[in-house]
């Protein structure tokens, strides 16, 4: 390979080197789709039953080697080590999941009158998969496995700052028998390997994953190639918590829903809106949970949060929060690393720029709203749609705000939103498309409708 440059991988609790990667050219991805291409005829081609249990031997592979994967993701990313057993843990599971879907790829069988109509689920070939920083374990993987199981071969383009165990899962892919060059992973910058993926005519499908402006870019660009192209954006998600609701619940679930991989989750539960009645008392129950959750190294057992991933994003996080702001403040460490403490903020305008905008750290506002529809209209007030949580005792209440809130994932009573087997997506300025669930490997294939007659051949 031609290498751009290479990649610094840092510890970002430490700002310790963990590793140089070397960077994927356009000439790389070019002809990692070359390769990828031939790969992919021969792996469609294998009866299902073969490509299902070769699925299943990468998830052993992954399950097998847990632990490992588990560290390398504290030491690139500074997950938590629990967070990052979970992640792995996900990857195997997507994998068992997507190997149960080839054999029941089904197309239908649709009554035509002078012969028979059916319809087969192709694979659409070469699919890009271009994953973010943030989740860099599962987001991989919710792309690749279900693209894998419905035929297709896999070019993944992890981010700059976590390339580690993306490049360990291609490792673990060919030890468990996968086709050489069927899942590839090519680590870069974003607008070189990237947009070289998102332009190359060999790649029929792109899955991002990361920011609005740049999935933007990715639609536009893919687009003039008549691209399939799927988007995981941002988010600003609201928690509702209403006066019927179980406040001690609620204010014991809401730090974590925010603070968990330290902010840096499209899913972060960021505007903490209380019916105006227990604002106050809400507050009270609050502030305790937020400062008793424990900031430091990750790899410890007992630690809640870590380091955000990256200086730029620790100094993009402070330009959203005044010194003196009044709110709710937890502790970090000082010293290396790049550190922020959580921090819930009071008393701010509800257009205030960290009040609409995805600041991608452990910092959430509090807003309080007076009844149902005031709730709603603030929860809807964003450009953003891809989580949200309502607290209330009240099942009428909960299904109506489920339904009037424009967003992709809603809980009620709880902040659960992503599950493999439930489809995950976001409305509005948080994306396109939809990923896992039920249908994610058709989202893989292109639906070919064939008719058969059954009047004999003109005579
Ligand atoms: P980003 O959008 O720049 O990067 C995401 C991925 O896209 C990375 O792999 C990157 O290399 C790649 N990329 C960048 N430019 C590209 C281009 N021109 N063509 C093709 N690929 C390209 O996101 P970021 O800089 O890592 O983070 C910035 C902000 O994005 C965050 O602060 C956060 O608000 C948001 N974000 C959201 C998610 C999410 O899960 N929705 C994930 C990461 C970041």
């Amino acid at each position: 390979m031609s290498h751009e440059f290479e990649l610094q991988v840092l510890n970002p609790a430490t700002e310790e080197v963990v590793a140089t990667v070397p960077g994927a050219t356009a000439a790389d991805v070019d002809a990692a789709a070359v390769r990828a291409t031939a790969a992919q005829a021969g792996w469609a081609a294998l009866p299902p039953a073969d490509r299902a249990r070769l699925l299943r031997r990468f998830a052993v592979a992954v399950d097998e080697h847990l632990e490992e994967l588990a560290r390398l993701e504290v030491r690139e990313a500074g997950h938590t080590i629990g967070n990052a057993r979970w992640e792995a843990g996900n990857v195997r599971d997507l994998l068992d999941y997507a190997a149960g879907g080839v054999e029941r790829l089904l197309g239908h069988q649709i009554p035509v009158p002078g012969g028979l109509n059916v319809t087969i689920l192709e694979p659409l070939g070469v699919v890009g998969v271009i994953a973010p920083w943030n989740f860099p374990m599962p987001i991989a993987a919710w792309g690749t496995a279900p693209a894998l199981a419905a035929g297709n071969a896999v070019l993944l383009k992890p981010a700059e700052t976590t390339p580690l165990t993306a490049l360990r899962l291609a490792e673990l892919a060919l030890e468990a028998g996968l086709p050489e060059h069927l899942f590839q992973v090519l680590p870069g910058r974003g607008p070189v390997a990237g947009n070289a993926l998102v332009e190359h005519p060999g790649v029929a499908k792109i899955v991002f994953t990361g920011s609005t402006a740049v999935g933007k870019q990715v639609l536009a660009k893919g687009s003039a190639l008549l691209k399939r192209v799927t988007l995981e954006l941002g988010g600003k998600s609201p928690n509702i918590v209403f006066a019927d609701a179980d406040l001690e619940a609620a204010a014991a679930a809401a730090p974590m829903s925010f603070l968990d991989n330290s902010g840096q989750d499209c899913c972060a539960r960021t505007r903490i809106l209380v019916q105006r009645s227990v604002h106050d008392r809400f507050l009270d129950l609050l502030a305790p949970a937020i400062e008793s959750v424990l900031v430091g190294d990750p790899a410890d057992e007992k630690t809640d949060m870590g380091p955000l991933i990256s200086k730029s994003q620790l100094e993009r996080v402070r330009s959203y929060v005044d010194a003196g702001a009044p709110g709710i403040r937890g502790t970090a460490p000082d010293g290396p690393g790049f550190w922020f403490p959580p921090t819930l903020l009071t008393g701010v305008e509800p257009h205030a720029r960290v009040a609409v905008e995805e600041v991608f750290g452990p910092v959430a506002v509090v807003l309080p709203f007076d009844d149902e529809a005031d709730a709603v209209a603030l929860a809807n007030a964003t450009d953003y749609g891809l989580s949200g949580s309502l607290w209330t005792r009240d099942v009428g209440r909960a299904l109506r705000v489920s339904q009037a809130v424009r967003a992709g994932n809603l809980s009620v009573n709880s902040h659960s939103s992503v599950r493999y087997w439930t489809p995950f997506g976001g409305f509005k300025q948080s994306g396109i498309g939809r990923e896992l669930g039920p249908d994610a490997l058709a989202a893989f294939t292109e639906t070919k409708n064939v008719f058969i007659s059954t009047e004999g051949p003109a005579q």
